[in-house]
């Protein structure tokens, strides 16, 4: 027995903990869990609990059922939310096959996988995500009109709104399960925030989204409104992203910085954001999984749909913001495609593998663009080689299926299972006979 696995077990004893959830997350970035007792902890610390895979969203075929979720001590936490006494806590497991061996369909797996590759290379992966979502007044059906809990705007301070009590709610939850938070303030639609977490690397920042998923439908819940992560909620408001700031650490050294080059980024930075440009629209499948992902990226209001770099400049897919005057480490660069509704491993591996790319290949940097890109025509936009990101779900799913990158980083088994699964909710979407169809054409046709 380990460490850390001794000091579980320690802590189950000693705060009366009744219930152990094992969590995991299946292909699609949704999370799943499964409690036990804590006279199953050492067993399960041993050997696994094994499940049957196959219900689950992209584990295993029916045929190679059977699955070991294996809990890694290292991410034990107390859920706050379940009360002091004989309370639950929660750990992440790792996913194996009945032999011991990694289960090739687990996304956490598939991200150590992509950081080892850095890690032979020598860099650690950092990710620092800016989550925005809606939240509404609870629906009694999904069709109902949306009604946002208030009606503020950007950094807008909200008197006696719920959205304060709300944020301070779910950051405290948030801070005492470990994860902290270094901004949070009102976003520009009505009833839409933003909370921003500490940079961390890659595999703790994944593992905290998918608790922070959890944790604010949690708190809206308590506090009687409906939390949504959905990429574009409402048509004449803006979508939900996830703008993500990537840097990459040798040792204690931020690789991204370099005193007195071009926005104080060094070349490896430049090479890594060549990386990013030159594989966005394949990955894009994966960072924007979701055929309403389509409507937030080309909905403008901040949201990217063009591939370019640049400074200062708000339309671009990555950005590279201010350098932080005697900040080595804040180097870094802002990837602004993703939405919160993605699965975080398999997304932040893709982006590694990416930018990993440019620096292994020597990718040369295209000249950065300061001017708006939904302001140009087409034909500027040509000249000035920026290429569109995917237009839809269908043409993203076409991209993915020709990138040696993505079949490569996130393996076969999950590759195949996310275009399969892509590839059918294209097809139910585009079956639909829909309002705006009816609204249009009956009258007239
Ligand atoms: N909501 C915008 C998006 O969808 C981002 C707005 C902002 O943070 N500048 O990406
Ligand atoms: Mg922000
Ligand atoms: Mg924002
Ligand atoms: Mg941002």
């Amino acid at each position: 027995m380990d460490k850390q696995q001794d000091f579980v077990l320690r802590t189950v004893e000693e705060r009366d903990i009744r219930f152990i959830r094992l969590w995991f997350t299946d292909v699609l970035g949704m999370l799943k869990s499964v409690a036990i007792a804590p006279a199953e902890l050492e067993q399960a610390f041993a050997e696994g609990i094994g499940f049957d895979g196959s219900a689950i969203e992209g584990l295993t075929r029916v045929y190679e059922a059977d699955m070991i979720a294996r809990p890694d001590p290292s991410t034990f936490q107390v859920l706050p939310w379940r009360g002091e006494r004989n309370g639950t806590a929660r750990m992440f497991c790792d996913l194996l096959n009945p032999d011991g061996t990694h289960s090739l369909a687990d996304s956490r797996f598939v991200l150590k996988r992509a950081m080892d590759r850095a890690a032979d290379k020598g860099f650690t992966f950092y990710t620092h995500p800016e989550v925005e979502f809606y939240l509404f007044r609870p629906q009694s059906s999904p069709t109902d009109p949306l009604v946002p809990v208030d009606q503020a705007g950007y950094f807008d301070h909200v008197a006696r709104g719920n959205a304060h009590d709300f944020r301070r709610a779910a950051i405290q939850m948030l801070e005492s399960m470990g994860i902290s938070v270094e901004f949070s303030h009102h976003e520009a639609g009505p009833g839409q925030n933003e909370i921003d977490l500490r940079y961390a690397d890659a595999l703790t920042t994944a593992d905290n989204l998918m608790t922070f998923r959890t944790v604010i439908k949690e708190v809206a819940l308590e506090q009687g409104v409906f939390a949504s992560f959905m990429p574009k909620p409402m048509a004449e408001h803006p979508g939900s992203g996830m703008h993500t700031h990537l840097s990459l650490f040798e040792g204690d050294r931020n690789a991204f910085h370099e005193p007195g080059a071009q926005y104080e980024l060094s070349r490896t930075g430049r090479s890594f954001i060549a990386g990013l440009l030159t594989h966005a629209a394949e990955i894009t499948a994966v960072t924007n999984q979701y055929v309403n992902s389509y409507k937030r990226l080309w909905g403008g209001a901040e949201a990217p749909s063009y591939i370019c770099w640049g400074h200062n400049n708000r339309s671009s897919l990555v950005r590279v913001p201010m350098y932080k005057p005697g900040k080595t480490n804040s180097s870094r660069v802002e990837y602004r495609a993703l939405d919160a509704a993605t699965n975080p491993y398999l997304s932040f591996a893709l982006l590694l593998a990416a930018g990993l790319k440019g620096i292994e290949e020597g990718y040369e940097l295209p000249e950065g663009s300061e001017e708006d890109v939904w302001e140009l025509t087409d034909a500027e936009r040509k000249a000035a080689g920026i290429k569109p990101l995917p237009q839809s779900l269908d043409k993203a799913i076409e991209l993915m299926e020709q990138s040696e990158l993505v079949a490569e980083t996130l393996g076969e088994h999950v590759f195949d299972y996310v275009l399969r699964n892509k590839r059918q909710e294209w097809d139910a979407y585009r079956s639909q006979v829909t309002p705006f169809e009816l609204d249009r054409f009956l009258p007239v046709l």
